[in-house]
């Protein structure tokens, strides 16, 4: 792909949600020459794989915003979709005002805790605010609990003591296994390490039972934090890194009858959503047997886009297979774990192919800008 494509007359493509998936497909339609509209509630695209950086090291998060106009121009339209109407091909924004499509591409993401994400109707000043505020409240603590062991809660307990190693940081898990079950155990293992050798407490094969009672991503001295095994832990800032869910209000009422019990969209092999030859889900929102990652995200776009090209030209469709596992986790700016292909790959590979720059400058070049 990459070469313009002859566009029918009344072709316009509606891309809902510009994150890693939402720009991949939008450049891509760009380039092809279709007319189209990418909509996001923000007016900035945020690459959250570094979000976690942008909660420890001062003066980061103005690199992991990137705005939207400069990129697309009126081809980018900020509002928050409420709603598909699949009859009369429409989504309709929060407001009232209607965009027509011929073909949709949903990719409305997955939304969870800050720091982790940042899921909300923000400029891009007050996201860089709301990250540099974190970076204060982790400075003005002693100790720091990070909730859950999973990708997001390991990346955050080692960001957070490689930035600041005279910190006690503990992390709490509910299961014994640390990192992304669909990592091969050597690399889950590898993570354990990395956190032992940093100093970074475990408790493991517990829960927080009083999370609800205690506040989150502030600092206030001493707060009690009680677990379902009847232990204690004091501690100065609670960082939640539970709870992703699917992000489905777009399409919640429109779609429901495609909609996974997660809140996903089941699609067929082509990435067309159940029951639609011209609506696509694209990344964390499509109902796939693989882990959610940007990585796949850019993967599903390529498939969507060239789909709706072949769809135009009477082609044979391409079809979306899911590969081995790769994924990268950075441990603090200094060392990483992770695998391709489901392959483990070296600490110091990991180290320099992701945890130095977070692909920050995959982001920027994706978006044709100039990073700060
Ligand atoms: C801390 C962290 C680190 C990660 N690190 C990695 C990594 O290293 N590598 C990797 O491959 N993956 C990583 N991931 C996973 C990755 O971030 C997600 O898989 C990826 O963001 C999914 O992209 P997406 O386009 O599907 O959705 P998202 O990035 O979630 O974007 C969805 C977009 O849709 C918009 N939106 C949602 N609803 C509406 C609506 N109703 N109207 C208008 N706009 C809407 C949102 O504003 C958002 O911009 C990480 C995740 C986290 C939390």
């Amino acid at each position: 792909m990459g070469a313009q494509v002859s566009v029918p007359d009344g072709v316009h493509v509606v891309v809902v949600g510009g994150g890693f998936g939402g720009i991949a497909a939008a450049q891509q339609l760009r380039s092809a020459g279709f007319d189209f509209t990418l909509l996001d509630l923000r007016d900035s695209f945020h690459h959250n794989v570094a979000a976690l950086r942008a909660s420890v090291q001062p003066g980061f998060a103005q690199r992991t915003f990137i705005p939207y106009v400069e990129t697309f121009g009126t081809s980018f339209l900020q509002g928050r979709v409420e709603r598909v109407d699949p009859e009369r091909q429409l989504v309709v924004l929060q407001g009232g005002r209607e965009v027509q499509y011929s073909h949709l591409i949903l990719c409305t993401g997955s939304d969870g805790p800050f720091p982790g994400k940042f899921n909300t109707e923000a400029s891009l000043q007050d996201g860089v605010t709301a990250y540099e505020d974190m970076v204060g409240q982790i400075q003005a603590a002693d100790s720091v609990l990070v909730v859950g062991g999973g990708a997001t809660g390991v990346e955050m307990a080692a960001e957070i003591k490689t930035e600041y190693p005279d910190k006690k940081v503990v992390l709490i898990h509910s299961r014994i296994g640390l990192a992304d079950p669909q990592l091969v155990q050597s690399v889950r293992q590898q993570a354990k390490e990395v956190l032992l050798e940093k100093g970074v407490e475990l408790v493991l094969g517990q829960k927080v039972s009083n999370l609800s009672e205690l506040p989150l991503n502030r600092t206030q001295k001493n707060l009690q934090v009680r677990t379902d095994k009847g232990e204690t832990l004091e501690t100065d800032l609670i960082i939640c890194c539970t709870g992703i869910r699917i992000n489905s209000g777009a399409y919640a009422s429109s779609l429901a009858g495609s909609m996974a019990a997660d809140g996903a969209l089941k699609v067929n092999q082509y990435l067309q959503v159940e029951g639609f030859s011209n609506i696509f889900a694209v990344g964390d929102c499509a109902d796939l047997r693989e882990a959610k990652l940007a990585y796949h995200a850019g993967l599903h776009a390529y498939i969507a886009v060239s789909n709706i090209i072949s769809s135009l030209s009477g082609k044979p469709l391409t079809p979306y297979r899911t590969g081995y596992v790769s994924m990268l986790l950075a441990m603090g700016r200094d060392d990483g774990v992770g695998q391709f292909n489901g392959v483990r790959l070296p600490r110091w590979l990991v180290a320099l192919g992701k945890s130095r720059d977070l692909l920050l400058w995959k982001s920027w070049r994706e978006m044709q800008q100039k990073q700060p």
